[in-house]
């Protein structure tokens, strides 16, 4: 009797889980990739930004060694490489991407930095930045 009341009970907590899995699961991706996507709207206009260029660097930083991670630091001591197997073992590396606006034109910078790990990239953070900033180091 109680048995049977037990496995009723985990008869509907697996497909609970089922539910769980194959329909939250999926609006969560949804909820997040729409969140990221949200990040990308121009802050002038709310147009779509659109990813114009990108660049790699190396940073003379190694695995987790704490920076101080703006701008300055960044155009400062950015050393370009063209791919990532240039990258050496424990070496801090970042993506620079410029982003501008389909409709007025303004543009920005993301940076994201990462670790490479057995030919994987860890994510170790990233910001936005303002294009101003970066202007003179990337077509100067
Ligand atoms: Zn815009």
């Amino acid at each position: 009797m109680i048995i049977d009341i037990i496995s009723k009970i985990l008869g509907i907590l697996a497909i609970v889980c089922l539910v769980l899995r194959l329909i939250i699961y999926p609006i969560l991706c949804l909820i997040i990739r729409h969140a990221n996507t949200e990040t990308q709207k121009c802050k002038k206009c709310k147009g779509t930004m659109i990813d114009r260029a990108s660049h790699l660097y190396l940073i003379p930083v190694m695995f987790d060694d704490k920076y101080e991670e703006s701008a300055e630091y960044y155009i400062n001591n950015f050393q370009r490489i063209e791919d990532i197997s240039q990258i050496p073992n424990g070496r801090r590396a970042c993506y620079l991407y410029l982003f501008q606006c389909q409709n007025c034109g303004h543009k920005n910078i993301s940076i994201v930095g990462f670790l490479k790990v057995r030919d994987k990239e860890i994510l170790k953070g990233g910001d936005i930045y303002e294009y101003e900033k970066f202007r003179e180091f990337l077509e100067g």
